[in-house]
């Protein structure tokens, strides 16, 4: 008999366990809150420009995610990103080839798309277990099911509120913390950075300055730069105004490069208020063969993509093998 199985959460964890769910013969269903599939692997829109606005790059540690990569380059959806950094940097951050999607970030999760249903615009509000299944419930009070088994992929504390009162989850979860992120994307229309293309950890305030166009498979449209404030100052003006946010960042570029005092042409500030890890679980994933729900993300291993794509495939396969 073939199962259908839920997979909440459309980022790279959630459509790594879609995808494993889906070859190992499941019937897939993937809800999502947004309107656009990859999460924090995002391709943003100013204007018509599109900008990276979560995951900048992406390295391969395991055997897996890297013979994911190479299938990615080998279809034309990332290509190798050799940045111009200052020698000493390049020691520092590029231990790893970086690679990026291309056009945009958010090419690096449609293949594993393909194959399964996705439902964008539906925020799960809660789990509902019966003898017959799983139903999932949606803010507007909808439901579908009933499903076999049911994968979580999105972050910690939002999984808590949705597997709460799942035996031991709690406590497991509980212990993982994330950070939020500012992102700001900056349209300019002449070159203004200096040389470099990438600049990290300039200061307490900004954690990564980065020329999007520098990317491979972009089309420039001007200067397109992507800041990322640094996840403390993140937390402290986690509730101000985005436009003051990103006047503020933008005003601390030009400080610490020695720009001269240009206006941008457009600038747009998004929150991550889950952006990166700072307190991981130390486990792969999170699954009850009694209940048949389980939740995996970038949280369970670290706080890069890799991490995600691996806690999907775990997740996945620890389905399989339990119905
Ligand atoms: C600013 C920033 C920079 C980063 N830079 C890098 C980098 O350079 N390299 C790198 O490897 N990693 C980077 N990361 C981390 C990387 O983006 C993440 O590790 C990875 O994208 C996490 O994937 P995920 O599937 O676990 O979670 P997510 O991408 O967060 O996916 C979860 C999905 O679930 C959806 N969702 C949440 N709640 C619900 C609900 N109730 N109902 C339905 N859907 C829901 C969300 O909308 C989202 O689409 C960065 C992250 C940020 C924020």
């Amino acid at each position: 008999m073939t199962h259908k199985v839920a997979v909440i959460g459309a980022g790279l964890a959630g459509l790594s366990c879609a995808s494993y769910l889906r070859r190992a013969g499941c019937f897939v269903d993937v809800f999502e809150q947004e309107r656009g599939i990859g999460g924090r692997v995002a391709t943003a829109r100013v204007g018509m420009v599109p900008f990276d606005s979560g995951a900048q790059y992406l390295t391969a540690r395991s055997d897996v995610f890297r013979n994911y990569i190479n299938e990615l380059v080998s279809s034309g959806y990332a290509a190798r990103w050799d940045p111009k950094v200052s020698s000493g940097e390049t020691k520092g951050i590029q231990l790893h080839t970086w690679y990026v999607g291309t056009p945009g970030m958010s090419s690096i999760v449609r293949p594993l798309a393909e194959s399964v249903r996705v439902h964008t615009s539906r925020k799960v509000h809660t789990l509902s277990q019966t003898d017959k299944g799983w139903t999932i419930w949606f803010d507007d009070q909808t439901n579908v099911g009933p499903f076999a088994a049911v994968a979580v992929a999105i972050p910690a504390p939002a999984a808590r509120l949705l597997l709460g009162r799942i035996e031991g989850m709690v406590e497991a979860l509980s212990r993982v913390r994330m950070q939020p992120t500012w992102s700001v994307m900056v349209r300019l229309d002449r070159q203004t950075l200096p040389e470099q293309d990438v600049y990290s950890d300039m200061s307490e305030v900004l954690r990564w300055i980065a020329r999007n166009s520098s990317k491979p498979g972009r089309k420039p449209q001007g200067e397109m730069i992507v800041i990322h404030a640094s996840p403390a100052w993140s937390r402290e003006t986690e509730d101000a105004d985005p436009e003051a946010v990103a006047e503020e960042l933008w005003g601390e570029v030009t400080r610490q490069l020695g720009l001269p005092a240009v206006a941008p042409q457009q600038m747009l500030a998004h929150l991550w208020r889950h952006g990166l890890v700072e307190q991981s679980l130390g486990d792969t994933f999170i699954y009850s063969t009694h209940y048949k729900v389980g939740t995996a993300g970038d949280w369970c291993l670290g706080r890069l993509a890799e991490h995600a794509y691996e806690s999907g495939q775990g997740l996945g396969r620890a389905i399989v093998n339990s119905l």
